[in-house]
């Protein structure tokens, strides 16, 4: 067990998201994407199909595992061509998941970085943005684009509801304790408000396929990764009701990460390793995982979440 880490969860055999204490210990995860350090402890629940961290974060461990070129964090205007434009199409998809739903109003992006996603919302419609980020780079780098970003986070913030959409893009994996988290932000949604969230899928094929090298485990960063299951349980208890957005959720960023991965696992050559990572690698996987996608679903869930009773399947 690595000095940063504390065996203090009061119930390491309680699944997060369904109490469920119907688990295995499963993973042995090593931190390729930036310390290589590991192994950090990950658990299964056999009900709800969740894996998840059973050591706590401390808080030196926090600054060690998310260093201060952390994707999230970087400015995104920096991009070079090939990754500034696949950023933009990212960015566009994301807007047109939250088109589907509702035409503007209210809208908090919680873990905004340095806010591109509110900055193509604000381009495209009637949308009053408002960030929240823990980052002070990051935020600082939004509130310079003349953006309202509040520094903080979810348990302690004060900002006040009610909003007609709320966006959690990869962050509720990176949440010790979502079930406190979501409600409390289930509390800031309008009454006929949208949260929409974007985590790995636990269950996906590529899950499968890599094993403890997919990227979408990103040990110890990510907490918990969910199942869909998993995510339909832990909102039901927050008081919401849960639809997937349909579509196939593209996979090929999670691909070559993991395949990154894979070649540090077996001690490849550093700039092989690295290379599964570059930009036109990541275009090369397209097709195929376009494929896998749209035969089995992506390796991520978007999913969108309203209060229990509000509403019928918004995509039936
Ligand atoms: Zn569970």
């Amino acid at each position: 067990m690595s000095m940063f880490l504390t065996p203090s969860y009061p119930n390491a055999k309680q699944c997060p998201a369904c109490d469920s204490d119907n688990t295995d210990a499963e993973l042995a995860l090593y931190d390729w994407a930036y310390t290589r350090e590991g192994p950090f402890a990950y658990s299964r629940c056999n009900d709800c199909g969740a894996l998840y961290a059973t050591e706590e974060l401390s808080p030196a461990a926090l600054e060690r595992y998310y260093p201060r070129h952390y994707a999230a964090y970087v400015d995104d205007a920096a991009f070079g061509l090939i990754r500034g434009t696949a950023h933009r199409v990212g960015m566009a998809k994301r807007c047109r998941t939250i088109e589907q739903l509702c035409q503007g109003g209210r809208l908090l992006d919680i873990g905004c970085g340095a806010g591109a996603f509110l900055r193509a919302m604000q381009a495209r419609g009637p949308w009053n943005v408002i960030g929240l980020e823990r980052d002070q780079k990051a935020v600082k780098l939004a509130r310079d684009s003349g953006l309202d970003v509040h520094w903080g986070d979810i348990a302690t913030s004060n900002l006040a509801g009610a909003f007609d959409v709320i966006t959690l893009w990869d962050v509720i994996e990176h949440l010790e304790r979502p079930r406190d988290i979501l409600r409390r932000i289930a509390g800031w949604l309008a009454v006929d408000g949208w949260l929409i969230l974007r985590t790995p899928d636990a269950a996906s094929r590529q899950a499968r396929w890599f094993g403890a090298r997919w990227a979408g485990y990103d040990p110890p960063r990510h907490r918990v990764i969910y199942s869909f299951g998993a995510l339909e349980i832990l909102a039901r208890r927050c008081g919401l009701a849960l639809w997937q957005v349909p579509g196939p959720q593209g996979s090929s960023a999670l691909a070559s990460l993991s395949m990154r991965n894979l070649a540090l696992a077996h001690e490849w050559p550093h700039w092989l390793a690295e290379s599964q990572i570059h930009p036109l690698v990541q275009i090369a996987w397209w097709p195929a995982c376009a494929f896998w996608d749209a035969i089995e679903g992506g390796a991520e869930l978007v999913v969108a979440a309203k209060r229990l009773g509000t509403t019928n399947h918004p995509y039936g």
